[in-house]
């Protein structure tokens, strides 16, 4: 991996700055708080219906995000209950903000999922570290019978048009504005990260799908090997 010999900012001969763009669910979180409560509200059978629907190209990804969540009757506040319940921190991930937040790395928080249960998990982590990053990800509020899904980010440049909100218009974004980015994501929608990140961690089924695509990567299961990755980085940079 030669990714720290690369991206110098025009003339100066200095590394361009880094920036995180990092996956939520599976990957920020240990588990999957938008399966886990698509799951329980759908029902085991409905849940693999849909989502067998999406693998086999039947409907789209936000085909799949308004099939899995407009169901979902709960209220906000049972919402956020549950997310708090479910959200266990990947290890490594407080690490790798704070190291973000010191060596003022712009950390963006970047899901396919929705803001309803994402918010309220990030208020497990410090004032400071949520102030830190930026979130991008589909909306939702609640109604009676259900949520209604939006999806505010899904025109912005370099978007793949099913995502919704598109990792690849993330990064795209932080690029045009100088930065390296750093991507890390575990799963489907993180697909749209593979080809324009500088630097891509993988999980899990992006793994499995970037040996097959042949994608480089570097594995992880723990955050600590991102936040080692940039310390070393640095350690690089002090050296030239
Ligand atoms: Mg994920």
């Amino acid at each position: 991996m030669t990714a720290e010999l690369s991206g110098r900012v025009a003339g100066s001969g200095v590394p361009s700055p880094w920036a995180i763009v990092c996956d939520f669910d599976g990957t920020a979180i240990m588990g999957d708080i938008a399966d886990a409560l698509a799951l329980r509200y759908l029902g085991p059978t409905q849940f693999d219906f849909v989502n067998t629907q999406f693998r086999r190209g039947d409907i789209t990804f936000r085909e799949l995000l308004h099939k899995l969540f407009e169901p979902i009757t709960a209220t906000p506040l049972e919402i956020r209950v549950s997310a708090q319940e479910l959200a266990e921190f990947r290890p490594g991930f407080v690490r790798l903000v704070e190291l973000s937040r010191e060596r003022n790395i712009p950390f963006t928080l970047a899901s396919g999922g929705l803001d309803i249960y994402i918010t309220p998990a990030l208020e497990l982590l410090s004032a400071s570290q949520r102030a830190w990053m930026t979130v991008r990800a589909n909306h939702a509020v609640h109604r009676d019978g259900g949520l209604d899904l939006s999806f505010p980010y899904a025109d912005q440049p370099g978007s793949c048009g099913a995502c919704g909100s598109c990792k690849r218009a993330v990064i795209t974004e932080l690029q045009n504005n100088g930065y390296r980015v750093l991507a890390i994501g575990d799963g489907h929608a993180d697909r749209c990260m593979a080809d324009v990140a500088d630097v891509l961690f993988a999980r899990a089924r992006l793994r499995e799908w970037c040996d097959e695509e042949r994608q480089p990567y570097i594995a992880f299961e723990t955050l600590d090997v991102v936040a080692d990755f940039l310390e070393s980085n640095f350690a690089h940079a002090r050296l030239q």
